[in-house]
């Protein structure tokens, strides 16, 4: 049932988006509403993720209240205006706080990776000799989609640590010190709250190599630098930083340098694309495919595993759409959990995915893969 209402979430996620692309707000808007009323009804079915799900359904009721109806408010946004106080930075910084409900069997091959990053992390924060100097900066890169924000989420959610999910964008403020200060907050709300895994996605952003480079940019790398560094002795908790690019090649020296060990994230091939299909139709019979023939056509497309995932969710949501025709439109989909209304099901078959395969296109092309190999040879470790 909640691979059911994920493709229905995901189905409704894309009509926000495309609604957002087109630059109809007032549909964004409902979009989002929608996607949040189907995450609450996820929050009823799947009591042991309750919270989570509530949580991101928070979310989505506020991207819904962003783009409300009347023209924003000419009061600057929060996080546009200038943070005031000591309090305000702390607080801001809490807001990163994710609670990860993910686990490595969410996470399908990369086998090679899962092993290396949770060696890594359990190193970092396990009692042992002085002598025994851990990483203290972990740097995922490869292309888009490829499971770099799962793998974080689950080292994070292995070891009960407390995870920052920081987009760069998050800490870069166009107030002079400010970026350089949430920094220092950020480090400082996870020594405190140790163990702590600190994870900067699109860590490229903060790079010297980006063409127009800010004062306020080098300032800001030179907190992150000495934070990852931890020089401050101060003796608090450990906290660990894992970062993640998908232009590792943007990344200048100095921020490499605070990355020794840095992990080749690569898109998947047949053994984990199968791994992926199983488990984006968990719950759902699929005795009836051809798992093979999938996965090979998934790996001859170069789709990424946020890829197979949405063609998962295609594929279920055509074989939804097959056994209960009389569920045409998105407003009663959504509005499931209000009536109770229980949809039939049948297992999968092989022409839900040739439908499914006909509407996700094929992002990466060979050559760029290449490039990130080659980068893996020459700077991977
Ligand atoms: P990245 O951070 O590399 O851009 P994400 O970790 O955000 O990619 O992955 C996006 C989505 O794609 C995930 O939420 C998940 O649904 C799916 N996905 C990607 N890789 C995998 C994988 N190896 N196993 C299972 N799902 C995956």
């Amino acid at each position: 049932m909640r691979s059911l209402y994920l493709s229905l979430f995901e189905e409704c996620k894309r009509k926000y988006e495309g609604a957002l692309g087109r630059g109809d707000l007032e549909a964004a808007r409902d979009y989002a509403l929608k996607c949040a009323r189907i995450l609450k009804a996820l929050a009823e079915k799947v009591p042991g993720k309750r919270e989570f799900y509530l949580e991101k359904a928070e979310s989505w009721e506020n991207a819904a209240r962003e783009l409300g109806p009347r023209p924003p408010s000419p009061v600057p946004q929060s996080n546009t205006r200038r943070i005031s106080s000591e309090d305000e930075y702390r607080s801001r910084v809490e807001g990163l706080i994710s609670r990860s409900a993910v686990t490595w069997n969410d996470i399908g091959g990369l086998c090679g990776v899962k092993k290396l990053l949770a060696q890594s992390v359990a190193l970092a924060f396990a009692k042992k000799p002085e002598a025994i100097k851990p990483w203290r900066g972990i740097l995922l890169f490869g292309p888009p989609g490829t499971g770099k924000t799962l793998l974080a989420s689950a080292a994070a959610g292995s070891l009960n640590a407390t995870f920052f999910n920081v987009k760069a964008s998050d800490v870069l403020s166009k107030y002079y010190g400010e970026s350089s200060k949430l920094i220092t907050a950020l480090y400082q709300v996870a020594r405190e709250r140790a163990p702590s895994i600190v994870f900067i996605d699109e860590v490229d952003a903060l790079s010297l190599k980006r063409e127009s480079v800010h004062e306020a940019t080098r300032r800001t790398l030179a907190t992150l630098l000495a934070e990852i560094d931890g020089f401050k002795g101060r003796g608090e908790g450990f906290v660990l930083t894992l970062a993640s690019t998908n232009t590792p090649w943007d990344l200048d020296e100095a921020l490499l340098s605070r990355f020794p060990l840095r992990v080749y994230v690569p898109p998947p091939d047949k053994g984990a694309a199968k791994d992926i299909l199983r488990i984006h139709t968990k719950g759902l019979d699929i005795s009836k495919l051809d798992l093979d023939a999938i996965a090979e056509e998934s790996v001859r497309r170069l789709y990424s595993g946020r890829e197979i995932a949405n063609l998962c969710s295609l594929a279920i949501h055509h074989m939804l759409e097959d056994v209960n025709p009389e569920l045409t439109d998105l407003e009663r989909l959504s509005n499931l959990e209000v009536n109770g209304l229980e949809l039939k099901v049948r297992p999968l078959e092989m022409r839900d995915f040739e439908e499914a395969f006909k509407k996700i296109k094929n992002p990466l092309t060979r050559k760029e893969i290449e490039r990130y190999e080659k980068w893996a040879e020459e700077f991977g470790g």
